[in-house]
């Protein structure tokens, strides 16, 4: 079990953040049978290229790059697969895919979503997910898992005067 790590966005060297990714995607494919091909596996990395999220289109053109036969599908396919296997998240608001930080538990997650910068945050508690599943159903109403997404301001963002919303 990987213990969430607090997510990093000042200067550091990423390249480990990633070698960490695709070697927790490889142990947990390998546990769960789960092939994690070459274009799955790259489609890994570009999404975590940065601790941001990264739009369908913008993972296409940096494989078009790299494959002649890169196409919508073959993105889609891989995302799908990496959502399935807990790899990535997917973020609506932002219509963007996100690497998720500790894959190697289920987890509804909850994101902190800067409006300003776009810049994702993941909490992973599973107590706001219980409370609201309770609170809902008090209300009659039964809520569908499916991650929670907030919106507000970075502190980054929050410094530096961002425009009101
Ligand atoms: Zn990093
Ligand atoms: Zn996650
Ligand atoms: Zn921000």
């Amino acid at each position: 079990m990987s213990k969430p790590r607090p997510r990093k966005t000042g200067p550091h060297d990423h390249s480990a953040c990633i070698d960490r990714a695709v070697n927790t995607a490889l142990e947990i494919c390998a546990a769960r049978g789960l092939n994690l091909t070459p274009v799955r596996k790259r489609v890994l990395e570009i999404v975590w290229r940065a601790h941001e999220p990264i739009g369908a289109y913008e993972i296409l053109a940096e494989l078009a790059k790299e494959r002649d036969k890169a196409a919508p599908p073959t993105v889609y396919r891989a995302l799908e697969f990496l959502m399935g296997a807990g790899l990535v998240h997917r973020i609506d608001t932002l219509n963007a895919f996100l690497g998720c930080d500790a894959p190697g538990h289920a987890h509804v997650a909850q994101f902190l979503v800067c409006r300003n910068c776009h810049r994702v945050a993941e909490l992973d508690d599973p107590t706001l997910n219980r409370v609201l599943a309770e609170k809902s159903r008090s209300m009659g109403f039964r809520i569908e898992p499916s991650a929670l997404e907030i919106k507000g301001l970075c502190n980054d963002c929050a410094a530096h005067g961002s425009p009101a919303a």
